[in-house]
């Protein structure tokens, strides 16, 4: 048999696909392994006079970590990532500082923050030029097509075909590369919206992460480095249409009421973007030569702040796989240890996943009832110490 070309293919160099590239090429070494990025779209570190994307994430403290680990972080600084140092969620029938609403305090475990505001398009960036640095080649051109075979794979970018011992298809929900490998898992639509954008609040965020649950959805407010805060509103898609057709008047003005004017007045500052949201988790991640990571694999409400962190996880789980079969000198390709990695990732995001549904389904739920016990929930949460441990740091792992 003829040596692949490369050792492992990356389709997909979002943040995760990217994180993954940096990650293996650091554990392994110079030359070690032979790794290609294939990213059709330009991924180029904004420049420090740019304002900053409406795209930003919540990136826990093991996010952090990993993008420590492969140089990225100290990268981001021209980015300003902003720490945040409280959660503070409340239902909309409550006000933020009373008895029902849960509060997490990093001071509270001896942890200087929760995790930090960063811009998307940055972490990815960041992770790119890492991952150059670090010997990976990237390939500006979409994966069209995949034959997986027994003993390797050959991938068609187009205008050209090239083998690998392993494919990772880290191409987001929509996913070309898994429908191409016959894994089946496509995303359901929540029937909600996410509008985001970057706001100025007429009182200091103080480093808290907000949300409030209104009826039609949560609606997030993060803090960013220099006063402004991001906003995340997830609402039903015909209601999200009219806002994004307001003029930047009369949607500061609905934002601050629906924030409950929890920073007094909040001014529109940047553009609008929206998003759908769906969610889903594949049935299997893993077939003959082949993986999913990240958004391919699974993608969930934005309510947590979690989807980019869930992915990092699967890097993480990926990378240990992948370095300890190089170490044993076997075949990377293997069903052995991705059979490992997909059974141990789905089970976990499956778990998560399922968390995060009922939370929607019971914070969207206007029964009076469900209304009733929801209210009680947070606060409940809140005065029982041992569960808000575990939430917290569920938080901080990722
Ligand atoms: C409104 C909103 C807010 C969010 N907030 C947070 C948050 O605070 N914290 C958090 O953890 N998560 C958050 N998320 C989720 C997070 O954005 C995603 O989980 C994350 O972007 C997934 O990254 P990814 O690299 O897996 O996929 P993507 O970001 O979708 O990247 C996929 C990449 O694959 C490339 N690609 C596509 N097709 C091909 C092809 N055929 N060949 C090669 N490449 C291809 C694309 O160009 C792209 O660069 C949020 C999501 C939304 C919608």
């Amino acid at each position: 048999m003829t040596r692949p070309d490369f050792d492992v293919l990356i389709g997909g160099g979002g943040m995760v696909g990217a994180a993954l590239a940096a990650l293996l090429a650091s554990r392994t070494g110079p030359g070690q392994l032979r790794i290609a990025l294939v990213e059709p779209r330009p991924t180029l570190m904004p420049l420090p006079q740019e304002p900053l994307d409406v795209r930003v994430s919540a990136v826990s403290r093991a996010g952090q970590r990993l993008l420590a680990e492969v140089g990225a972080w100290p990268l981001l600084s021209s980015r300003s990532p902003a720490a945040y140092e409280q959660m503070i969620v409340w239902d909309a029938q409550d006000p933020p500082d009373g008895p029902n609403a849960l509060v997490f305090d990093a001071a509270e475990i001896g942890e200087p923050d929760l995790g930090h505001i960063v811009e998307n398009q940055a972490i990815a960036a960041s992770l790119i030029e890492r991952a150059i640095a670090l010997g990976v080649t990237l390939l500006r051109t979409p994966v069209v097509g995949l034959q997986l075979e027994r003993d390797r794979a050959v991938v068609d970018l187009g205008e050209r075909r090239v083998s690998t011992a392993l494919v990772v298809a880290a191409d987001g929900a929509e996913s070309p590369m898994r429908h191409l490998a016959g894994l089946r898992g496509d995303p359901t639509p929540y029937p909600q919206t996410a509008i985001v954008t970057h706001l100025r609040p007429e009182k200091p965020h103080g480093a808290a992460a907000r949300q409030r649950f209104l009826p039609g959805g949560p609606l997030a407010l993060l803090p960013l480095a220099d006063g402004r805060v991001s906003l995340v509103w997830s609402l039903p898609p015909a209601q999200a249409n009219a806002l994004m057709a307001l003029n930047d008047d009369a949607f500061s003005s609905a934002v601050t009421a629906a924030s409950d004017a929890v920073l007094g007045q909040l001014d529109v500052v940047a553009q609008r973007g929206s998003f759908p949201l769906r969610h889903f988790n594949a049935a299997h991640y893993a077939a003959t030569r082949f993986v999913l990571v990240g958004d391919a694999a699974h993608a969930v409400h934005p309510l947590a702040g979690q989807g980019v962190n869930q992915g990092f996880l699967d890097v993480l789980a990926l990378a240990d796989e992948i370095v300890a079969e190089r170490a044993r000198r076997g075949d990377i390709g293997d069903p052995g240890p991705l059979g490992r990695y997909a059974r141990a990732r789905q089970a976990d995001n499956a778990v998560f996943g399922a968390a995060l549904d009922a939370i929607y389904r019971v914070y969207t739920d206007e029964r009076a009832w469900i209304r009733g016990a929801r209210r009680r929930l947070l606060g409940l949460a809140q005065r029982l110490g041992p569960v808000k441990q575990h939430l917290v740091s569920r938080a901080l792992l990722g």
